[in-house]
């Protein structure tokens, strides 16, 4: 497995990365930044077997209207709905995409690439972390998450049941920077 990060890290948003194994490649989020000194990214650095959305939020999904219309996006079907709401609000046409739709916990598959989505707690309903598998390697990507919202419960029993054998990990880091924050820990009742 090969791993480039086109963009997300030493900023906020703008997620993409790109997962490739030697018959297989796709993208995890097509954000658009959220700085304007952030970096760009060339179109052929978006051309992929696929795109798997992590949630319905433009810096993390705001890319889709670049990249060719038969090119399968997998998201949440509720994710979905949220893209095409936003845009009504926008007076935008909805999205022509290849649309296809994962659900919670449940492996789908991209030419040899394994991809299991978890639901997290995220202000964006609909929100994901992704287990990805390919070449006996295992990445957790964790999108965007929290730990003090409605779903809460997710964040904990991910904490109290971590995934096994995770070769690399890919996280979120909005808060680790702000000083006086510590890294959240588990509630136990
Ligand atoms: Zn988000």
């Amino acid at each position: 497995m090969k791993l480039i990060i086109h963009r997300g890290t030493h900023e906020i948003g703008g997620t993409c990365i790109r997962v490739m194994t030697d018959r297989t490649s796709v993208l995890l989020d097509a954000g658009l930044p959220l700085s304007p000194e952030s970096r760009s990214i060339n179109q052929q650095d978006l051309e992929a077997d696929a795109v798997i959305i992590s949630h319905p939020h433009q810096d993390h999904c705001g890319l889709l209207d670049t990249l060719p219309d038969s090119l399968p996006v997998y998201i949440g079907e509720v994710g979905k709905c949220l893209l095409d709401a936003t845009r009504l609000f926008l007076r935008r046409q909805p999205l022509q995409k290849a649309f296809a739709y994962f659900r919670p916990w449940q492996q789908f598959v991209v030419g040899d690439i394994k991809i299991t989505p978890y639901l997290v707690d995220h202000s964006a309903a609909d929100a994901y972390a992704f287990l990805i598998e390919a070449d006996n390697t295992r990445l957790f990507y964790s999108g965007d998450f929290r730990a003090h919202g409605r779903k809460s419960i997710l964040f904990d029993s991910m904490v109290e049941r971590p995934l096994r054998d995770v070769d690399v990990l890919l996280m979120e880091g909005t808060m680790m920077q702000r000083e006086n924050n510590e890294f959240p820990t588990v509630n136990r009742h």
